[in-house]
């Protein structure tokens, strides 16, 4: 339930990751592009084709405090109005945070990187982090994509660049609107005290988010448990999923984790029955 292609920062066009689906034995998948639903018709056409279980999907970058979190609209119509107006105003801000992100780089000596990463950008509106790190790779800066985050790109790291996001309360009701359900994504991930974990599940409850990824390719094995507890804790549906971004990038691949725990109601026994 939580996967990118080229449309955002993913390898394989969408049409590639349903075959790969397909390959893995998944029988449902869905793409979940950062803040934009331009690759779901062509997902769609090659999971019908295949006969898997297509759901529309999308990933959107929301400012909780100083923090950025990632809220997973799942089974989401695209062309409802609020989620299409939601989505371009987070991509507008992009194209210059990525000017900010080459500015920053040249600072430290390397010189033409908005070039560099706008060309790897398949989808010109979603230029983002990981098109900085493919071509800080391919440049030879450094060895692999985590050297790129951990030396430059990360939080705290010199091409780091603070950038505002969507709020989390209309990011949910965007998604809510369109009639989708919202996931909190890898909550794990975050780099947060536990007390504002906690404010986190809360906030997020709060402005309508429903589910949280408990089993993803972005906690650790051992993360595991301790968000299915919080799941159970907190009342709120569970997801599992890849967060898959191509071959060589992501350890998992989509159709390959661990199931949920029994105790926990996955988030597709909304639509699936
Ligand atoms: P952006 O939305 O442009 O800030 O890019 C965020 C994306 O960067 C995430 O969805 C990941 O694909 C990637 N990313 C962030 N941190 C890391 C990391 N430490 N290692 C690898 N990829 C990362
Ligand atoms: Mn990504
Ligand atoms: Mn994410
Ligand atoms: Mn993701």
């Amino acid at each position: 339930m939580h996967n990118h292609s080229t449309a955002s920062d993913g390898l394989l066009s969408p049409t590639q990751l349903i075959e790969l689906a397909a390959r893995t034995g998944a029988d449902a998948i869905a793409l979940t592009d950062h803040d934009t639903t331009d690759g779901l018709e062509e997902a769609l056409a090659a999971a019908k084709r295949l006969g898997l279980t297509f759901v529309p999907g999308v990933e959107i970058s929301v400012s909780w405090g100083d923090t950025t979190l990632h809220v997973v609209g799942l089974a989401v119509d695209p062309s409802a109005p609020a989620l299409v107006a939601g989505l371009a105003s987070i991509r507008e801000g992009r194209l210059a945070r990525g000017r900010r992100i080459a500015e920053a780089l040249a600072k430290v000596g390397i010189e033409e990187s908005f070039e560099g990463a706008y060309a790897l950008a398949e989808n010109k509106t979603m230029l983002g982090r990981t098109h900085f790190a493919r071509h800080l790779v391919e440049t030879g800066r450094v060895k692999n994509l985590q050297a790129a985050f951990d030396k430059y790109l990360a939080k705290g790291k010199p091409a780091y660049v603070a950038h505002r996001w969507a709020e989390l309360s209309p990011a949910v009701q965007w998604i809510r609107t369109a009639g989708g359900i919202a996931v909190l994504a890898h909550p794990g991930r975050y780099d947060l005290k536990p007390m504002f974990r906690d404010e986190m599940l809360k906030d997020f409850r709060s402005a309508g988010g429903e589910a949280i990824e408990v089993v993803t390719g972005s906690h650790r094995p051992e993360q595991y448990a301790h968000w299915q507890r919080m799941a159970l804790e907190h009342g709120f549906l569970a997801s599992r999923g890849a967060d898959y971004h191509g071959p060589g990038e992501s350890p998992i691949e989509p159709g390959r984790l661990p199931p949920l725990d029994g105790s926990l109601t996955p988030v597709w026994s909304r639509w699936a029955h």
